[in-house]
């Protein structure tokens, strides 16, 4: 199964591919979780991206697309896999397409989680993410079960840099201007599906799970 969660930064993408990757024995491919490994390592791909996320701003489409090409030729991806975070632009929707129909796969479904702005700022400053495994929590909506402690991996919970007031603002109008066109995009190819990104987690989950039964 070869799935794409789309959906504003903050609309619960990250939260919603865990139980995906346990539904499905799938990986979620994260270019998020990707570029702040590259980051954490400081390789120069990590070194140059960091420069824009530290603004809120998409990483040019050239470095994003050169890590999905790679990522995907991953023997873990044979089976299927979750996009989470990618395609943020036209360019990178399109080179998708290319690639996968290079690989002869396709896209089963895009699943958008709707989360309209006003939900967003609270969600991204209350949000903690593992430090060793990149697992996503809110201090308030969806807690961790011991403080600090990543329920899947026992890792550090930290604050993402870029997860802070200003950059959210950025990073919304990033999300509108380039990103949202896809939702046309993908409607056109037959495999979008809208759900309501506000309920709670668990509800969210059921929601996702039954629109891919
Ligand atoms: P994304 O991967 O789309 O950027 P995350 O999955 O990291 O978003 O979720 C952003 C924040 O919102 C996290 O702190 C997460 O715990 C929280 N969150 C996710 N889904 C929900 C939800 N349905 N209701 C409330 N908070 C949520
Ligand atoms: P995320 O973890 O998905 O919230 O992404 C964090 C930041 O990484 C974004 O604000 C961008 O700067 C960058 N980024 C992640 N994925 C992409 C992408 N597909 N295209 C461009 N930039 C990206």
């Amino acid at each position: 199964m070869n799935l794409m969660l789309f959906g504003a930064p903050g609309a619960g993408k990250g939260t919603q591919a865990k139980f995906l990757i346990e539904k499905y024995n799938i990986p979620q491919i994260s270019t998020g979780d990707i570029l702040r490994a590259a980051i954490a390592d400081k390789t120069d791909m990590g070194m140059e991206a960091k420069k824009f996320m530290d603004e809120g701003k998409l990483v040019p489409d050239s470095t994003i697309i050169g890590i999905i090409k790679d990522r995907l030729a991953e023997s873990d991806c044979k089976e299927g896999f979750i996009l989470d975070g990618f395609p943020r632009t036209l360019p990178q929707a399109e080179s998708l397409n290319e690639l996968m129909s290079n690989m002869e796969i396709s896209l089963d479904k895009v699943i958008s989680l709707n989360v309209p702005d006003e939900f967003i700022v609270g969600r991204i400053t209350g949000r903690r993410i593992c430090s060793k495994c990149g697992a996503s929590f809110h201090v308030e909506f969806n807690p961790s079960k011991e403080e600090n402690v990543c329920d899947y991996c026992s890792g550090e919970l930290i604050t993402r840099k870029d997860d802070n007031a200003e950059t959210v603002k950025s990073r919304l109008e990033a999300y509108h201007s380039q990103t949202a066109p896809l939702i046309d995009f993908y409607t056109k190819m037959n495999v979008f599906t809208e759900l309501d990104g506000t309920k709670d987690v668990s509800e969210v989950t059921k929601d996702m799970i039954n629109s891919l039964s």
